[in-house]
């Protein structure tokens, strides 16, 4: 695999990226109180690009949510871990649910998905990481906002930079660059047959 492409060129590459189409997906925001989260996805154990696709329809489905815009789709190898390639992604969503209900919900898609927990950092049927949720920080015991360790991993600053360059400094790039991650596909990734 090759190594990550320099950000600024790959993004620049990007051209088409806020026009995903999300064809049959709730697209609209909510009207009141609903807040931007951003979510990471990932998979590396069976159909990864299927799981992926049915996760981001699955967030479409929450109450009170839409997806507003998905990044393209990267392949990655496991961080600290054995086992095949992942691959991954950001969503951009509105929503009303508070950040802990949309944990639990996250979590729910997680385990409909066949998520196994055998041990830590095990290959994953799904992985989905609230990355951001507005601006708002957030520790309590289950969860951590923004995301602890988004700003160690390409594959998570990589696909968030697509939706949210303001969100990636160019330092935090630069200090991923050295990962191994190839881009897989492009945005339509998500409606392609
Ligand atoms: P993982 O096995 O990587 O899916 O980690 C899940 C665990 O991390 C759960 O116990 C969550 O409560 C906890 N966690 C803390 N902060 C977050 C976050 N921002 N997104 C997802 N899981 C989180």
């Amino acid at each position: 695999m090759a190594e990550a492409p320099k950000a600024a060129a790959h993004l620049q590459r990007l051209n088409n990226r806020y026009s995903v189409p999300l064809g049959g997906m709730k697209t609209s925001a909510p009207t009141t109180g609903a807040t931007h989260a951003w979510i990471g996805l990932g998979a590396n154990l069976g159909e990864r690009t299927a799981a992926l696709r049915q996760a981001v329809q699955a967030l479409a489905a929450l109450p009170g949510t839409c997806v507003l815009r998905t990044s393209s789709l990267y392949r990655s190898a496991p961080v600290d871990a054995g086992g095949p390639d992942y691959l991954n992604a950001v969503a951009e969503i509105a929503t009303t649910l508070d950040a802990h209900a949309l944990l639990a919900a996250l979590q729910a898609i997680e385990q409909a998905a066949g998520r196994e927990r055998p041990y830590r950092n095990a290959p994953r049927t799904l992985d989905l990481d609230l990355l951001l949720y507005g601006n708002q920080c957030i520790a309590t015991s289950q969860l951590t906002v923004p995301h602890p360790r988004m700003h160690e991993r390409a594959f998570v600053l990589l696909p968030l930079a697509e939706l949210a360059p303001e969100q990636v400094s160019p330092e935090a790039l630069q200090a991923v660059s050295g990962q191994t991650i190839a881009l897989h596909d492009g945005p339509a990734w998500l409606s392609a047959t």
